[in-house]
Protein backbone atom coordinates (compact mmCIF):
# COMPACT_ATOMS: atom_id res chain seq x y z
CA UNK A 1 0.00 0.00 0.00
CA UNK A 2 3.27 2.19 0.19
CA UNK A 3 3.69 4.57 -3.00
CA UNK A 4 7.02 3.16 -3.16
CA UNK A 5 6.66 -0.53 -1.76
CA UNK A 6 9.55 0.21 0.96
CA UNK A 7 9.32 1.57 4.73
CA UNK A 8 10.65 4.86 5.55
CA UNK A 9 13.56 5.14 7.97
CA UNK A 10 14.80 7.95 9.85
CA UNK A 11 17.59 9.86 7.77
CA UNK A 12 19.57 12.07 9.50
CA UNK A 13 21.17 13.04 6.27
CA UNK A 14 18.27 14.83 4.64
CA UNK A 15 16.05 14.47 8.03
CA UNK A 16 12.79 12.36 7.89
CA UNK A 17 9.65 14.76 8.55
CA UNK A 18 6.98 12.16 9.29
CA UNK A 19 3.41 13.51 8.86
CA UNK A 20 0.25 11.45 10.73
CA UNK A 21 -3.04 11.77 9.16
CA UNK A 22 -3.58 12.50 4.86
CA UNK A 23 -6.12 14.39 5.63
CA UNK A 24 -6.52 18.31 3.84
CA UNK A 25 -4.46 19.57 6.69
CA UNK A 26 -1.64 16.81 6.65
CA UNK A 27 -1.33 16.94 2.88
CA UNK A 28 -0.38 20.69 2.88
CA UNK A 29 2.11 20.07 5.49
CA UNK A 30 3.76 17.04 3.79
CA UNK A 31 3.96 19.26 0.73
CA UNK A 32 4.82 22.42 2.65
CA UNK A 33 8.02 20.69 4.06
CA UNK A 34 8.78 18.49 0.91
CA UNK A 35 9.33 22.05 -0.86
CA UNK A 36 11.27 23.10 1.70
CA UNK A 37 13.91 20.33 1.00
CA UNK A 38 12.51 17.71 3.91
CA UNK A 39 11.82 13.90 2.92
CA UNK A 40 8.69 13.41 4.17
CA UNK A 41 6.58 10.29 5.27
CA UNK A 42 3.28 10.64 5.47
CA UNK A 43 0.96 7.94 7.47
CA UNK A 44 -2.84 7.35 7.03
CA UNK A 45 -4.59 5.30 8.69
CA UNK A 46 -7.79 4.53 6.51
CA UNK A 47 -7.73 3.34 2.83
CA UNK A 48 -10.30 5.94 2.34
CA UNK A 49 -11.55 9.43 3.03
CA UNK A 50 -15.78 10.06 3.53
CA UNK A 51 -16.93 12.71 0.98
CA UNK A 52 -18.68 16.00 2.82
CA UNK A 53 -18.47 19.33 1.49
CA UNK A 54 -17.70 22.50 3.05
CA UNK A 55 -17.13 26.28 2.44
CA UNK A 56 -13.68 27.22 1.84
CA UNK A 57 -12.75 30.95 2.20
CA UNK A 58 -9.77 33.04 1.15
CA UNK A 59 -8.17 31.94 4.54
CA UNK A 60 -7.41 28.14 3.37
CA UNK A 61 -7.19 29.50 0.09
CA UNK A 62 -4.07 31.78 1.01
CA UNK A 63 -2.35 28.63 2.48
CA UNK A 64 -3.06 26.54 -0.60
CA UNK A 65 -1.43 29.20 -2.63
CA UNK A 66 1.82 29.81 -0.88
CA UNK A 67 2.84 26.34 -1.03
CA UNK A 68 1.17 25.00 -4.13
CA UNK A 69 -0.33 28.24 -6.72
CA UNK A 70 -1.87 26.17 -9.63
CA UNK A 71 -3.03 24.01 -6.90
CA UNK A 72 -5.36 26.73 -5.83
CA UNK A 73 -6.18 27.33 -9.28
CA UNK A 74 -7.49 24.60 -9.58
CA UNK A 75 -9.86 23.50 -6.69
CA UNK A 76 -11.48 27.14 -7.40
CA UNK A 77 -11.96 25.89 -10.61
CA UNK A 78 -14.13 23.18 -8.81
CA UNK A 79 -15.86 24.85 -6.39
CA UNK A 80 -18.79 27.16 -6.73
CA UNK A 81 -18.85 30.84 -5.50
CA UNK A 82 -21.21 31.43 -2.45
CA UNK A 83 -21.99 35.04 -2.13
CA UNK A 84 -24.20 35.14 0.39
CA UNK A 85 -26.55 33.70 2.38
CA UNK A 86 -30.45 32.49 1.52
CA UNK A 87 -32.43 31.90 4.54
CA UNK A 88 -35.50 30.45 4.24
CA UNK A 89 -38.95 30.75 6.64
CA UNK A 90 -41.26 27.98 7.53
CA UNK A 91 -44.20 29.79 4.72
CA UNK A 92 -41.52 29.35 2.24
CA UNK A 93 -40.44 32.87 2.13
CA UNK A 94 -36.34 33.51 1.11
CA UNK A 95 -34.47 36.20 1.87
CA UNK A 96 -30.81 36.98 0.50
CA UNK A 97 -28.29 38.26 3.10
CA UNK A 98 -24.69 39.10 0.66
CA UNK A 99 -21.81 38.55 2.86
CA UNK A 100 -19.81 41.06 1.46
CA UNK A 101 -20.73 44.92 -0.33
CA UNK A 102 -17.65 44.49 -2.90
CA UNK A 103 -18.67 40.92 -3.99
CA UNK A 104 -16.61 38.86 -1.79
CA UNK A 105 -17.30 35.30 -2.09
CA UNK A 106 -17.20 32.33 -0.08
CA UNK A 107 -16.76 28.68 -1.81
CA UNK A 108 -18.20 25.25 -1.86
CA UNK A 109 -16.07 22.32 -2.35
CA UNK A 110 -16.52 18.84 -2.01
CA UNK A 111 -14.27 17.70 0.76
CA UNK A 112 -13.33 14.41 -0.82
CA UNK A 113 -12.36 16.13 -4.14
CA UNK A 114 -10.13 19.05 -2.04
CA UNK A 115 -8.58 15.92 -0.03
CA UNK A 116 -8.10 14.21 -3.50
CA UNK A 117 -6.44 17.41 -5.00
CA UNK A 118 -4.03 17.64 -2.20
CA UNK A 119 -3.15 13.60 -1.46
CA UNK A 120 -2.27 13.36 -5.29
CA UNK A 121 -0.23 16.33 -5.13
CA UNK A 122 1.73 14.38 -2.35
CA UNK A 123 1.66 11.14 -4.50
CA UNK A 124 3.13 12.61 -6.94
CA UNK A 125 5.32 14.49 -5.19
CA UNK A 126 8.91 12.41 -6.00
CA UNK A 127 10.16 13.30 -2.01
CA UNK A 128 6.68 12.18 -0.42
CA UNK A 129 6.36 8.33 0.36
CA UNK A 130 2.79 7.68 1.29
CA UNK A 131 1.40 4.84 3.33
CA UNK A 132 -1.98 4.34 3.58
CA UNK A 133 -3.59 1.90 6.34
CA UNK A 134 -1.10 2.39 8.81
CA UNK A 135 -2.47 3.35 12.08
CA UNK A 136 -0.03 5.75 14.99
CA UNK A 137 0.05 3.18 17.97
CA UNK A 138 2.63 4.61 19.87
CA UNK A 139 5.08 7.65 20.10
CA UNK A 140 8.93 8.04 21.71
CA UNK A 141 9.39 11.07 20.86
CA UNK A 142 12.62 11.38 23.03
CA UNK A 143 14.12 8.28 21.34
CA UNK A 144 12.61 9.49 18.21
CA UNK A 145 10.90 6.47 17.37
CA UNK A 146 6.70 6.40 16.40
CA UNK A 147 5.20 2.76 15.97
CA UNK A 148 2.10 2.35 13.12
CA UNK A 149 0.35 -0.58 13.01
CA UNK A 150 0.34 -1.73 9.55
CA UNK A 151 -3.07 -3.57 8.26
CA UNK A 152 -0.86 -4.95 5.32
CA UNK A 153 2.14 -6.54 7.09
CA UNK A 154 -0.28 -7.22 10.14
CA UNK A 155 1.86 -6.03 12.62
CA UNK A 156 3.56 -3.23 14.02
CA UNK A 157 6.31 -1.46 12.48
CA UNK A 158 8.62 1.11 14.02
CA UNK A 159 9.97 4.85 11.96
CA UNK A 160 12.59 6.60 12.87
CA UNK A 161 12.10 10.32 12.28
CA UNK A 162 13.39 13.41 13.03
CA UNK A 163 10.19 15.79 12.58
CA UNK A 164 6.43 14.88 13.37
CA UNK A 165 3.81 16.60 12.25
CA UNK A 166 0.35 15.18 13.93
CA UNK A 167 -2.80 16.02 11.75
CA UNK A 168 -4.40 13.09 12.95
CA UNK A 169 -7.71 15.31 13.63
CA UNK A 170 -9.92 15.73 16.27
CA UNK A 171 -9.26 12.72 18.14
CA UNK A 172 -5.45 12.86 17.72
CA UNK A 173 -3.32 10.16 19.10
CA UNK A 174 -0.51 12.14 18.20
CA UNK A 175 -1.98 14.80 20.78
CA UNK A 176 -2.36 11.55 23.14
CA UNK A 177 1.19 10.49 23.15
CA UNK A 178 2.46 14.36 23.65
CA UNK A 179 0.14 14.71 26.71
CA UNK A 180 2.30 12.11 28.21
CA UNK A 181 5.37 13.95 28.10
CA UNK A 182 4.90 17.25 27.92
CA UNK A 183 2.50 19.58 30.44
CA UNK A 184 -0.07 20.28 27.61
CA UNK A 185 -3.30 22.17 29.18
CA UNK A 186 -6.20 20.65 27.24
CA UNK A 187 -9.85 20.99 27.01
CA UNK A 188 -12.94 19.62 24.91
CA UNK A 189 -16.29 20.39 25.07
CA UNK A 190 -19.29 18.43 22.95
CA UNK A 191 -21.92 20.54 21.96
CA UNK A 192 -25.89 18.87 22.62
CA UNK A 193 -26.31 19.16 18.68
CA UNK A 194 -25.50 16.18 16.08
CA UNK A 195 -25.87 16.45 12.62
CA UNK A 196 -27.20 14.34 9.74
CA UNK A 197 -26.33 14.80 5.81
CA UNK A 198 -29.53 14.73 3.40
CA UNK A 199 -28.85 15.26 -0.10
CA UNK A 200 -31.04 17.95 -2.42
CA UNK A 201 -31.19 16.11 -5.99
CA UNK A 202 -30.79 18.00 -9.10
CA UNK A 203 -33.82 18.94 -11.40
CA UNK A 204 -34.06 19.35 -14.71
CA UNK A 205 -34.14 22.04 -17.45
CA UNK A 206 -36.58 22.55 -20.22
CA UNK A 207 -33.40 21.14 -22.72
CA UNK A 208 -33.79 17.93 -20.12
CA UNK A 209 -29.84 18.94 -18.41
CA UNK A 210 -29.37 18.64 -14.90
CA UNK A 211 -30.26 21.96 -12.86
CA UNK A 212 -30.09 23.59 -9.00
CA UNK A 213 -33.37 23.22 -7.64
CA UNK A 214 -31.97 26.79 -5.79
CA UNK A 215 -29.69 29.28 -6.35
CA UNK A 216 -26.31 27.85 -6.24
CA UNK A 217 -24.50 31.14 -5.18
CA UNK A 218 -25.67 30.90 -1.88
CA UNK A 219 -25.28 28.56 0.80
CA UNK A 220 -28.95 27.77 2.27
CA UNK A 221 -30.24 28.23 5.61
CA UNK A 222 -33.36 26.95 7.59
CA UNK A 223 -33.33 28.27 10.88
CA UNK A 224 -35.48 27.65 13.18
CA UNK A 225 -34.22 28.82 16.40
CA UNK A 226 -33.23 25.84 18.42
CA UNK A 227 -31.63 23.54 15.28
CA UNK A 228 -31.51 24.07 11.41
CA UNK A 229 -30.43 22.92 7.95
CA UNK A 230 -27.80 24.46 5.79
CA UNK A 231 -27.26 23.38 2.31
CA UNK A 232 -24.33 23.88 0.14
CA UNK A 233 -24.17 23.58 -3.89
CA UNK A 234 -22.26 20.73 -5.83
CA UNK A 235 -21.15 20.43 -9.49
CA UNK A 236 -23.35 17.85 -10.29
CA UNK A 237 -26.26 20.61 -9.70
CA UNK A 238 -26.88 18.70 -6.45
CA UNK A 239 -26.80 20.41 -3.16
CA UNK A 240 -25.50 18.54 0.30
CA UNK A 241 -27.62 19.39 3.01
CA UNK A 242 -26.75 19.36 6.58
CA UNK A 243 -29.02 19.08 9.48
CA UNK A 244 -28.24 20.40 12.94
CA UNK A 245 -30.44 19.53 15.47
CA UNK A 246 -30.26 18.55 19.81
CA UNK A 247 -29.87 15.21 20.55
CA UNK A 248 -32.98 15.48 22.55
CA UNK A 249 -34.96 16.64 19.25
CA UNK A 250 -33.68 14.21 17.14
CA UNK A 251 -33.66 11.04 19.46
CA UNK A 252 -38.07 11.54 19.43
CA UNK A 253 -38.39 11.54 16.37
CA UNK A 254 -38.27 7.50 15.96
CA UNK A 255 -40.84 6.35 13.58
CA UNK A 256 -41.33 7.34 10.06
CA UNK A 257 -44.56 9.09 10.54
CA UNK A 258 -43.04 11.23 13.58
CA UNK A 259 -40.13 12.51 10.88
CA UNK A 260 -42.37 12.65 8.06
CA UNK A 261 -44.53 15.15 10.22
CA UNK A 262 -41.53 16.80 11.99
CA UNK A 263 -39.66 17.76 8.12
CA UNK A 264 -43.76 19.08 7.21
CA UNK A 265 -43.98 21.26 10.48
CA UNK A 266 -40.78 22.93 10.15
CA UNK A 267 -38.77 22.13 6.51
CA UNK A 268 -41.53 21.60 4.25
CA UNK A 269 -39.57 23.41 1.23
CA UNK A 270 -36.84 21.29 1.51
CA UNK A 271 -39.07 18.09 2.42
CA UNK A 272 -40.94 18.97 -1.36
CA UNK A 273 -37.01 19.49 -2.76
CA UNK A 274 -35.84 16.08 -1.35
CA UNK A 275 -38.47 14.05 -1.82
CA UNK A 276 -40.57 12.81 0.93
CA UNK A 277 -39.44 8.94 0.51
CA UNK A 278 -35.73 9.96 -0.10
CA UNK A 279 -35.59 12.51 3.22
CA UNK A 280 -37.29 9.85 5.13
CA UNK A 281 -34.69 7.09 4.15
CA UNK A 282 -31.79 9.17 4.43
CA UNK A 283 -32.46 10.29 7.97
CA UNK A 284 -33.17 7.36 9.19
CA UNK A 285 -30.26 5.42 7.73
CA UNK A 286 -26.89 7.97 7.36
CA UNK A 287 -24.80 8.23 10.51
CA UNK A 288 -24.95 11.05 12.92
CA UNK A 289 -21.97 12.79 14.04
CA UNK A 290 -20.87 14.41 17.17
CA UNK A 291 -19.59 17.76 17.35
CA UNK A 292 -16.68 18.89 19.49
CA UNK A 293 -14.78 21.69 20.14
CA UNK A 294 -10.72 21.24 21.27
CA UNK A 295 -8.36 23.53 22.96
CA UNK A 296 -4.63 22.37 23.51
CA UNK A 297 -1.78 24.27 24.92
CA UNK A 298 1.24 24.21 23.62
CA UNK A 299 0.84 22.36 20.62
CA UNK A 300 4.91 21.15 20.35
CA UNK A 301 7.10 18.97 21.92
CA UNK A 302 10.98 20.15 22.02
CA UNK A 303 12.01 20.37 18.53
CA UNK A 304 10.67 17.33 17.28
CA UNK A 305 6.67 16.98 17.40
CA UNK A 306 4.32 19.21 16.55
CA UNK A 307 0.61 19.54 16.01
CA UNK A 308 -1.65 20.96 13.46
CA UNK A 309 -4.95 21.24 12.54
CA UNK A 310 -8.24 19.50 14.14
CA UNK A 311 -5.59 17.56 16.33
CA UNK A 312 -4.66 21.06 17.73
CA UNK A 313 -8.01 22.99 17.23
CA UNK A 314 -10.93 21.38 16.39
CA UNK A 315 -13.95 23.66 16.36
CA UNK A 316 -17.77 23.23 16.08
CA UNK A 317 -18.50 23.84 12.29
CA UNK A 318 -20.63 26.95 12.07
CA UNK A 319 -17.94 29.31 10.85
CA UNK A 320 -16.85 27.39 8.17
CA UNK A 321 -13.32 27.77 9.81
CA UNK A 322 -12.21 24.61 11.03
CA UNK A 323 -10.45 23.51 7.82
CA UNK A 324 -9.63 26.99 6.47
CA UNK A 325 -7.79 27.34 9.80
CA UNK A 326 -5.54 23.84 9.48
CA UNK A 327 -4.49 25.09 6.10
CA UNK A 328 -3.66 28.35 7.50
CA UNK A 329 -1.96 26.82 10.27
CA UNK A 330 0.73 25.24 7.83
CA UNK A 331 1.23 28.82 6.15
CA UNK A 332 1.99 30.40 9.63
CA UNK A 333 4.07 27.55 11.06
CA UNK A 334 6.64 27.73 7.51
CA UNK A 335 6.45 31.07 7.94
CA UNK A 336 7.73 31.07 11.31
CA UNK A 337 10.03 28.44 10.33
CA UNK A 338 11.90 30.23 7.81
CA UNK A 339 12.10 33.01 9.95
CA UNK A 340 13.89 31.29 12.55
CA UNK A 341 16.28 29.58 10.29
CA UNK A 342 14.47 26.37 11.09
CA UNK A 343 12.90 25.18 7.83
CA UNK A 344 15.85 23.34 6.31
CA UNK A 345 16.64 19.64 7.37
CA UNK A 346 19.97 19.63 8.35
CA UNK A 347 22.04 16.80 9.72
CA UNK A 348 23.09 17.18 13.20
CA UNK A 349 26.25 17.33 14.86
CA UNK A 350 27.53 14.16 16.35
CA UNK A 351 25.95 13.92 19.92
CA UNK A 352 23.84 17.08 19.84
CA UNK A 353 20.27 16.06 20.47
CA UNK A 354 17.94 19.06 19.22
CA UNK A 355 18.01 21.45 16.85
CA UNK A 356 17.58 24.58 18.34
CA UNK A 357 16.76 26.52 15.90
CA UNK A 358 13.25 24.18 14.98
CA UNK A 359 12.97 23.96 18.82
CA UNK A 360 12.54 28.35 18.75
CA UNK A 361 10.23 28.48 15.93
CA UNK A 362 7.70 25.60 17.11
CA UNK A 363 7.99 27.55 20.94
CA UNK A 364 7.17 30.69 18.98
CA UNK A 365 4.52 29.10 16.99
CA UNK A 366 2.77 27.83 19.96
CA UNK A 367 3.14 31.18 21.93
CA UNK A 368 1.70 33.13 18.79
CA UNK A 369 -0.68 31.29 17.44
CA UNK A 370 -2.87 30.08 21.10
CA UNK A 371 -4.56 33.16 21.05
CA UNK A 372 -6.02 33.30 17.41
CA UNK A 373 -6.97 29.77 17.45
CA UNK A 374 -9.05 30.15 20.74
CA UNK A 375 -10.37 33.13 19.01
CA UNK A 376 -11.68 31.48 16.11
CA UNK A 377 -12.86 28.75 18.01
CA UNK A 378 -14.81 30.89 20.18
CA UNK A 379 -16.54 32.60 17.39
CA UNK A 380 -17.72 29.59 16.18
CA UNK A 381 -18.91 28.80 18.90
CA UNK A 382 -20.61 31.84 18.94
CA UNK A 383 -21.79 31.86 15.53
CA UNK A 384 -23.92 28.23 16.86
CA UNK A 385 -26.41 30.46 18.52
CA UNK A 386 -26.06 33.04 15.63
CA UNK A 387 -26.54 30.84 12.60
CA UNK A 388 -29.42 29.02 13.42
CA UNK A 389 -31.30 31.94 15.59
CA UNK A 390 -30.20 35.40 15.45
CA UNK A 391 -29.29 35.71 11.28
CA UNK A 392 -33.70 35.65 11.79
CA UNK A 393 -33.58 38.88 13.65
CA UNK A 394 -33.50 42.10 11.92
CA UNK A 395 -30.58 43.59 13.84
CA UNK A 396 -28.50 41.08 12.57
CA UNK A 397 -27.83 41.91 8.96
CA UNK A 398 -25.65 44.97 10.43
CA UNK A 399 -23.06 43.06 12.35
CA UNK A 400 -22.17 39.92 9.73
CA UNK A 401 -18.48 39.83 8.12
CA UNK A 402 -17.31 38.08 5.19
CA UNK A 403 -15.23 35.01 6.44
CA UNK A 404 -18.11 32.90 7.95
CA UNK A 405 -20.84 31.11 7.24
P1 LIG B 1 -9.10 15.37 9.38
O1 LIG B 1 -9.82 15.84 8.16
O2 LIG B 1 -9.91 14.81 10.50
O3 LIG B 1 -8.00 14.31 8.93
C1 LIG B 1 -7.29 13.55 9.87
C2 LIG B 1 -6.74 12.32 9.17
O4 LIG B 1 -5.92 11.59 10.09
C3 LIG B 1 -7.83 11.36 8.72
O5 LIG B 1 -7.63 11.05 7.37
C4 LIG B 1 -7.68 10.16 9.64
O6 LIG B 1 -8.03 8.94 9.02
C5 LIG B 1 -6.20 10.20 9.98
N1 LIG B 1 -5.87 9.55 11.27
C6 LIG B 1 -6.55 9.67 12.44
N2 LIG B 1 -5.93 8.94 13.40
C7 LIG B 1 -4.85 8.37 12.82
C8 LIG B 1 -3.82 7.50 13.31
N3 LIG B 1 -3.79 7.07 14.58
N4 LIG B 1 -2.86 7.08 12.43
C9 LIG B 1 -2.87 7.50 11.13
N5 LIG B 1 -3.83 8.32 10.63
C10 LIG B 1 -4.80 8.75 11.45
N6 LIG B 1 -14.29 23.48 7.93
C11 LIG B 1 -14.24 24.55 7.11
O7 LIG B 1 -13.20 25.20 7.00
N7 LIG B 1 -15.35 24.94 6.40
C12 LIG B 1 -16.55 24.28 6.50
O8 LIG B 1 -17.53 24.67 5.87
C13 LIG B 1 -16.62 23.14 7.37
N8 LIG B 1 -17.78 22.44 7.49
C14 LIG B 1 -17.82 21.37 8.32
C15 LIG B 1 -19.05 20.68 8.48
C16 LIG B 1 -19.13 19.60 9.35
C17 LIG B 1 -20.44 18.90 9.52
C18 LIG B 1 -17.97 19.20 10.08
C19 LIG B 1 -18.05 18.04 11.04
C20 LIG B 1 -16.76 19.87 9.93
C21 LIG B 1 -16.69 20.96 9.05
N9 LIG B 1 -15.49 21.68 8.90
C22 LIG B 1 -15.44 22.77 8.08
C23 LIG B 1 -14.28 21.28 9.62
C24 LIG B 1 -13.35 20.46 8.76
O9 LIG B 1 -14.02 19.32 8.25
C25 LIG B 1 -12.13 20.04 9.60
O10 LIG B 1 -11.61 21.15 10.25
C26 LIG B 1 -11.05 19.43 8.70
O11 LIG B 1 -11.50 18.27 8.08
C27 LIG B 1 -9.81 19.14 9.54
O12 LIG B 1 -8.80 18.64 8.71
P2 LIG B 1 -7.58 17.83 9.32
O13 LIG B 1 -6.74 17.46 8.14
O14 LIG B 1 -6.98 18.59 10.45
O15 LIG B 1 -8.24 16.55 10.01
Amino acid sequence: DSKSGKMSVGNSETGLAVVVGAGPVGCLAALALAKEGWKVALYEGRSAQRSVNLAISSRGLAAIYAVDPPLMERIIHDAIPMKGRMLHTTDGKTESQLYDRNGQCINSIDRGLLNEFLLQEAVDFPTIDVYFRHKLVTANFDARTLTFFSEEKNQNVDICFDLCMGTDGSYSNVRRQMMRVTRMDYQQEYIPHEYVELKIPAGTDETGQPSFLLDPNHLHIWPRHSFMLIALPNKDKTFTATLFAPTCVLEPIDTTDKAAAWFSEYFPDALRLIGEKKLLNDFEKNPRGSLISIKAMPYHYKDRCIILGDAAHSMVPFYGQGLNCGLEDVRVLINIMRSEGAIHPRKRATGEDVDEPLERAFKRYSETRHEDLVAIRDLAMNNYVEMRHSVTTPSYIFRKTVDNL
